[in-house]
């Protein structure tokens, strides 16, 4: 059973509920996995997690949020663009990665990826905007990957990209963070 708001709900249901997006509206033409940038490297094609979900299977829907794939959709809209259906693709996967967090269904592979969009959010939550100083040590902190990239700090910190301390623009985000605090909790 898929752990999430509506435990007895096929994953295609959910998917629906958090983006009004039907899969069965997909014909299965392929066109999204043709074209994604990202597929080569994907453990499951796109137009595949697609076909999962329209099966409304529990142990298809366990294989798509148990999936890499989900983590490596760069929301780059490809496919999205390439759909005839104009299936919003990148917003199921959105979607899914939600759900798998939640269900604590995460592929392995993806635990740094995890780690970086919680650095990211927590980043924003405090800041209001990014501060990449912050952003490196807490994502350094989860992961306890301290040495990795290590040597490019020096060059980005002369040309100006890392600042030592943060900017505060926190109100602006407040508002969001406390409409969103339901899904944002989900990644804490
Ligand atoms: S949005 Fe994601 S799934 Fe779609 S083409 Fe880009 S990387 Fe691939
Ligand atoms: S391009 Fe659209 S219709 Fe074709 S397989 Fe992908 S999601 Fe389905």
């Amino acid at each position: 059973m898929l752990s999430s708001n509506q435990p007895d709900s096929t994953l295609a249901k959910i998917v629906f509920g958090e983006t009004g997006i039907s899969v069965d509206r997909c014909y299965q033409c392929g066109k999204c996995s043709a074209g994604c940038p990202a597929a080569g490297e994907m453990d499951i094609a796109p137009s595949v997690i697609m076909h999962l979900l329209q099966t409304k299977n529990s142990s298809h829907d366990s294989k798509a949020l148990r999936s890499y794939s989900i983590w490596l959709c760069l929301a780059c809209e490809t496919c999205f663009t390439r759909c005839p259906m104009e299936i919003d693709l990148p917003k199921i996967m959105d979607a899914l990665r939600q759900v798998s967090v939640r269900g604590k269904m995460v592929h392995k592979k993806a635990k740094d990826i995890v780690a970086f969009h919680k650095s990211f959010i927590e980043m924003i939550r405090h800041f209001g905007r990014m501060w990449e100083v912050g952003l490196i040590a807490d994502y350094k902190f989860r992961t306890r990957h301290f040495w990795q990239d290590v040597m490019v700090a020096p060059t980005m910190f002369k040309k100006g990209k890392l600042a030592l301390f943060p900017s505060l623009h926190k109100k602006p985000v407040e508002s969001l963070f406390e409409r969103k605090g339901s899904k944002t909790e989900n990644l804490k």
